[in-house]
């Protein structure tokens, strides 16, 4: 592992700041408030910190307020304001991150250890001048360099920063934050490494309260990571994982109270990226598309257990790799499930679907619904991806929004955490694209399809449930460019997030008007609120009846090593159909496969996943709640 990271000496003599002769490496280590909440605590800290010093390194140190201190100040300016100032929210916040670095600089000092606390300001990382969830532009480190070379460990309060020179606001970076600023510190001094010290052990295959069985991950990807959002992203925060993954930061998430070796988040190699602008304020960084697939849809399968693990698994056995799957709900008891391969398999693509498809019979009305195949060549995949989508209500709205004005159709849509992903006409790829990339602020030559399977990495690294979604459905939405982009841009104005959005295949003709049914989940508390401001527009713009049900659950694998691996949906689905649970809804990206089951079922196919994909172990790991 060690040999990937960038070579220390050089990395350091590029910095151009650091005297060479005192430096084995240099390492920001981040304590979060539950290490750092008492004393003790502190103490504790500051011996940790002595002792990577005394090894021979330079230390920097980023920590968050003192247990719940933060929560503690938002509660006192409740208690004066229902809708306190954003400028003084921020000077309240920031004094949790001061208490704490003056205390553990004394802690180190006590210890005979040079020590020096700095507030963000002092350090200079600054920042947009956007009050409470500020993003950092860049960070001085001039100041820094000065006192590591002087044998001092600088200790700098987390989650704040300055906004720049005229202003000289006091900013900070949103709940959370004070893991971006280690990760952003780390980028900006070049340093060998970021170690985020926290009260678990690591990343977990899931969350070990449900699966007792859950173990600790050695590593993960950045971008399984942000897949993975639900399930990590109390342990490390997004921005700061995206910031690691651009700058090409070695990261190790670990227990502030073992010296057991932790997760590492792993990093493509570094591109030279610049410094400034250092956290990039647009939320999607690529736009991908790929013309070499095609479609296959089966229409009005039964709606039962068992189905899509049967299509899959003889697909599987074909060795036919599936792409996109997407099912979605449909009125009456039958589904649809669509998916994408590449062109060159089609043929043995549809020759399964083909051969099940009658067997697919639904039992109820045998005669009137029968599956039926259907293939379509002439499609591409366009995707926009980027971690600053994530809790951005308005970025597949835009999304819908561009593809519509340049007239583009979306025929199928499947979302993840950090993926939209559409499916339109081949010969209206180019233009999609470009539309895209003018609205994204993307280059075109980034709009390359850059996913390419890792060699040596398991199939899936995790698996994730969130049983805090509720699923709206609307009926036949007439099928015309625009028609997404209306419905996802009222939720985004609403300030409603989205997370899993489906667009399945069917097409039915009513009143001369083809429709489709689009489905999509938001938080269960956004639920009736989204489904009485959407039933008041429906009429007006010609939809059907919007449909809610709150007791859903969403369970998801990610793992870089399924991409080209023919059989993992199958295998997912398989584990459920084995415990009778019913598949209401099926999302992908490249990474990540994401069904809808009954909320009742969730813990159960959480197991079932868990437990089929091999992710069990013996050693027990406790986490606080
Ligand atoms: N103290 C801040 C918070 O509680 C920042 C952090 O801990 O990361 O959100
Ligand atoms: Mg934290």
């Amino acid at each position: 592992m060690l040999a990937q990271f960038p070579d220390p000496a050089e990395a350091l003599i590029k910095a151009g700041t650091i005297d060479l002769t005192k430096v084995m490496a240099l390492i920001v280590q981040k304590y979060g408030g539950t290490s750092v909440g008492s004393v003790e605590r502190i103490q504790a800290v500051a011996q940790r910190v002595y002792k990577t010093f005394k090894a021979g390194n330079s230390v920097v140190v980023v920590v968050s307020a003192m247990g719940k201190t933060t929560d503690g100040l938002v509660k006192l300016a409740n208690e004066i304001s229902t809708n306190p100032n954003r400028r003084e929210m921020d000077m309240l916040l920031s004094t949790g991150e001061q208490v704490t670095i003056a205390l553990l600089s004394m802690a180190l000092q006590e210890l005979g250890q040079p020590a020096i606390s700095m507030t963000g300001a002092q350090v200079g990382i600054v920042t947009e001048a956007e009050h409470t969830r500020a993003r950092i532009l860049h960070i001085e480190t001039d100041r820094l360099s000065r006192h590591i070379n002087q044998g001092k460990v600088v200790v700098v309060a987390g989650f704040q920063g300055i906004s720049s020179a005229g202003e000289m606001e006091i900013t900070t970076l949103g709940r959370g934050g004070s893991d971006t600023s280690a990760v952003a510190l780390a980028a900006a001094l070049r340093a060998n490494f970021c170690e985020i010290y926290t009260d678990v052990p690591g990343i977990l295959t899931t969350d070990p309260r449900l699966v007792p069985e859950a173990q600790l991950m050695d590593e993960i990807t950045c971008n399984e990571m942000l897949e993975l959002a639900s399930l990590g992203a109390k342990v490390l925060h997004p921005r700061a994982v995206e910031i690691a993954r651009n700058y090409g930061v070695p990261l190790v998430v670990r227990s502030s109270w073992t010296d057991a070796p932790g997760t590492w988040v792993i990093s493509p190699q570094p591109q030279g990226r610049s410094l400034i602008n250092l956290e990039i304020a647009r939320p999607v960084d690529h736009v991908e598309f790929d013309t070499d697939q095609a479609k296959v849809a089966l229409l009005r399968v039964p709606d039962k257990p068992g189905v899509a693990a049967r299509l899959f698994g003889e697909i599987a056995r074909q060795q036919v790799d599936v792409d996109l799957i997407i099912q979605s709900i449909h009125e009456g008891n039958s589904n649809d499930i669509a998916f994408t391969v590449t062109t060159p398999i089609l043929k043995r693509a549809e020759a399964v679907a083909a051969a099940i498809a009658p067997a697919l019979r639904n039992q109820s009305h045998p005669k009137l619904e029968e599956a039926e195949v259907m293939v379509e060549q002439n499609i591409a995949k366009i995707s926009i991806a980027g971690a600053g989508m994530i809790g951005r209500p308005g970025v597949a709205a835009k999304m819908f929004a561009t593809l519509a004005a340049a007239k583009v159709n979306i025929q199928m849509i499947s979302t993840s955490e950090v993926k939209v992903s559409c499916v339109v006409d081949a010969t209206e790829c180019d233009r999609a694209v470009a539309a895209l990339c003018t609205a994204f602020e993307i280059e075109v030559r980034e709009s390359l399809c850059t996913n390419s399977p890792l060699p040596n990495t398991p199939l899936v690294r995790g698996v994730a449930l969130d049983i805090n979604q509720a699923r709206l459905a609307i009926r036949q939405v007439p099928d015309r460019p625009g028609m997404a982009a209306r419905l996802f841009g009222l939720l985004a104005q609403n300030n409603i997030s989205v997370d899993m959005i489906i667009q399945s295949q069917r097409c039915r003709v009513i009143d001369g008007i083809p429709r489709r049914d689009i489905a999509f989940t938001v938080c269960q508390v956004d639920g009736e609120s989204t489904k009485e401001m959407l039933t008041q527009v429906a009429a007006e713009l010609g939809w059907g009846e919007v449909v809610l049900d709150s007791a859903i659950a969403k369970v998801s694998i990610v793992g870089a090593g399924m991409i080209g691996q023919p059989g993992v949906a199958a295998k997912m689905f398989e584990a459920l159909a084995q415990h009778q649970i019913n598949i209401q809804m099926i999302a992908t990206s490249e990474i990540k496969i994401s069904c809808v089951v009954s909320q009742e079922q969730g813990v159960q196919a959480l197991q079932a996943i868990h437990a089929a994909f091999d992710l069990a172990g013996s050693e027990k790991f406790v986490v606080p709640a």
